[in-house]
């Protein structure tokens, strides 16, 4: 997506150890017209799909996973990382290491939350080295529902994480494909 391309360009910032900060446009400041035609690509990418439900993971996937939600006239479920008192019944639970904060996570979802019958699209604001998408891969598995696919605004394809979806036979849809980043702020973009 052009338009997201250009604006990691003018307002992303590379920091050291391969992170792309983008708190000014995508997940801290959000500019909500981007966010809005982001949105309407995933939307249009996935609306012959049978998705019946988005799933993504607090906090920097809710804003683009609620818009697409909107997009697609379909709910969305976001699993937590702190299991909160307003969390009631069983959950589905896995672990997850934050690529960010180098940290695990025990992540869950409310059981009735995600049904078998579902066709889950599962959203998140970046791709790195897949683990937040491999648990929520795994929450949607233990619910029985299907996974209809994997749409991020952001894939930084010089990690593992695309490239193993895809190999295990998962549709992946990143709207702004990352080759590489240099430390002294090169980007370039997969065409
Ligand atoms: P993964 O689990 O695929 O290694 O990393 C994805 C998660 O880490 C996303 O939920 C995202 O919030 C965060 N993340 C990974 N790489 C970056 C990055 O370069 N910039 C930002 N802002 N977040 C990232």
């Amino acid at each position: 997506m052009r338009q997201l391309e250009e604006r990691i360009i003018t307002d992303g910032k590379v920091l050291p150890g391969g992170v792309l900060k983008v708190g000014s446009f995508l997940n801290h400041c959000i500019d909500t017209k981007l966010l809005g035609d982001m949105a309407a690509e995933i939307a249009s990418l996935y609306k012959d799909a049978g998705v019946t439900k988005i799933l993504t993971i607090e906090a920097s996937g809710i804003a683009i996973a609620a818009a697409a939600g909107m997009a697609l006239g379909v709910p969305v479920v976001f699993a937590k990382k702190h299991r909160t008192t307003n969390v009631e019944g069983s959950v589905y639970m896995t672990i997850i290491h934050s690529f960010t904060h180098n940290e695990d996570y025990h992540v869950i979802v409310q059981r009735d939350c995600l049904d078998a019958s579902d066709k889950i699209l599962i959203i998140d604001d970046f791709l790195a080295n897949g683990s937040a998408l491999r648990g929520l891969i795994d929450l949607v598995s233990q619910s029985g529902a299907e996974v209809a696919g994997v749409a991020v605004c952001v894939e930084k394809c010089f990690q593992p994480g695309g490239d193993e979806f895809r190999a295990k036979g998962i549709r992946v849809d990143a709207l702004a494909s990352i080759e590489s980043m240099t430390d002294d702020g090169r980007i370039t973009f997969r065409s």
